[in-house]
């Protein structure tokens, strides 16, 4: 499903992460917590009276060389303020967080008058009211002329339920999902600027056969391809997105919430490399993103030809991608050249793949002859004296794949226990390329 997107925007220490980490609230702590994946998330599902979105921490949204490589502070800067723009313009409702101890500056005017030209709907957040008179020093926002402020304590939870509730008003009616049975896959082309998406999508539309022709999308309706690659149809989410024909060079042209926008429809997110410059911190979030919205991950490491014989050791690369993506060592790794063509239909013939592993069902009885070998191999773990039983497991009906184990105490349930299971189902059934999620119930709450 296309979820609606919600982008908070404002100058730095206004509360953005504050007002991101209230409207996440509870559903935080549900995350499944996988080894090494990405801390500060700046991007998530929300729900607020049966409405899902995804809201999105702008300030997180640089992208290129990664944060600390970045010699110049103006440059930084440069990257950020690129950044939300682009959000301002992808998102279908911005959140323009404002400081009513501080009032107005001259850089949320700038923001503001940013704001005015874009038609994106605005809400104003008048935030760390948490003393009482607060709402009076709000009421400098109204000239701004972007609508009433919303007062609230983004830490306090004060005004955020009302906030939300007119949050969800503004969104857009859902969309409905185009249904194509014969799709054999969705997959999203993802990756920093410059390393080679777009060659990669056009080297794979000229192995392809298109068979529909972009037509020009607005950012925020964007366009799929469907091309037919070895007698299979396969949906390229917002190739448009990445493709974008006209855009002169060294314009930032992919947001990561683009990209990531784009991932939310798609089974597999194809994250693409440059292998010239290594793993870098910015590959590791976004693959991070893929795993944890429980869609099949690719890797590609593109610019295979301009490396040195000695650099092509892809022994060392795999051991690389294992320690940076540690909450993901069974993503396969593709090399190839989006230049001279090497491989460069492999990404997405192993990505089809991918796509049957995500489909295996285990049969019950199956599953759970499993579970007693794999119980017999190494004890479970116990704590303060009480040890985690097992009782019995069964798959889930979902597009991840998902095992719900009823236990004793699922607070027994150990991390290193849980990666074991994880291992030890992936040694018996497959599931290559694509996270599972483990859910452990206590016994007796079945339904
Ligand atoms: P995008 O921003 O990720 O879409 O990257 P582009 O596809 O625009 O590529 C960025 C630059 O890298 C361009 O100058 C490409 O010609 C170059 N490039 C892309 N793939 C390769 C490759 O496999 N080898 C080499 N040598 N250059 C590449």
């Amino acid at each position: 499903m296309a979820l609606p997107v919600v982008a908070i925007v404002g100058r730095p220490n206004v509360g953005k992460s504050a007002l991101f980490n209230r409207i996440l609230g509870e559903r935080r702590a549900i995350v499944d917590p996988m080894a090494g994946l990405t801390r500060d998330r700046l991007y998530a599902e929300s729900e607020w009276r049966g409405r899902k979105f995804v809201i999105v921490d702008t300030a997180g949204l640089v992208l290129g060389k990664d944060r600390d490589e970045i010699p110049a502070q103006r440059e930084l800067r440069r990257r950020m303020e690129e950044q939300s723009r682009l959000a301002i313009e992808e998102a279908d409702l911005v959140l323009f967080v404002l400081d009513v101890r501080e009032g107005l500056t001259a850089v949320d005017r700038d923001i503001a008058e940013l704001l005015r030209k874009s038609r994106t709907p605005v809400l104003v957040v008048a935030n760390k009211a948490d003393g009482r008179g607060r709402e009076v020093l709000a009421s400098e926002f109204y000239e701004l002329g972007i609508g009433d402020p919303w007062v609230i304590s983004a830490l306090h939870g004060t005004g955020s339920g009302d906030l939300l509730d007119a949050v969800v008003e503004k969104l857009p009616p859902p969309k409905p999902e185009v249904v194509d049975d014969k799709l054999a896959g969705r997959v999203a082309i993802l990756g920093r600027p410059n390393v080679g998406k777009s060659s990669l999508v056009n080297a794979l539309i000229g192995d392809a056969r298109s068979l529909v022709t972009a037509v020009p999308g607005t950012t925020r309706d964007p366009v799929d391809t469907t091309v037919t690659f070895q007698g299979k149809r396969v949906l390229l989410v917002d190739t448009a997105g990445i493709r974008r024909p006209g855009l002169t060079r060294g314009v930032e042209q992919y947001s990561l919430l683009r990209g990531l926008r784009a991932m939310e429809r798609a089974d597999i997110g194809i994250v693409v490399i440059d292998a010239k410059d290594g793993l870098t911190a910015q590959d590791a979030h976004i693959a991070g993103y893929v795993v944890e919205a429980g869609r099949g991950l690719v890797l590609v490491l593109n610019k295979w030809d301009l490396l040195t014989p000695e650099e092509k050791e892809e022994k060392v690369w795999r051991r690389k991608v294992k320690e940076a993506l540690s909450f993901a060592p069974w993503a396969p790794i593709s090399y190839v050249s989006a230049k001279t063509g090497q491989r460069v239909a492999q990404p997405l013939e192993v990505a089809l793949k991918v796509v049957e592993e995500r489909r295996r069902r285990v049969s019950t009885p199956e599953l759970n002859r499993w579970l007693r070998t794999i119980l017999g191999k190494r004890e479970p773990p116990t704590r303060k004296g009480k040890r985690l039983k097992v009782l019995y497991a069964t798959q889930a009906e979902a597009t991840t794949p998902t095992f719900v184990f009823f236990v004793n105490d699922p607070e027994l349930v150990h991390f290193s226990y849980r990666r074991y299971l994880d291992s030890q189902l992936r040694q018996a059934f497959g599931f290559g390329g694509t996270p599972i999620r483990l859910v452990f119930r206590k016994r007796g709450e079945e339904t």
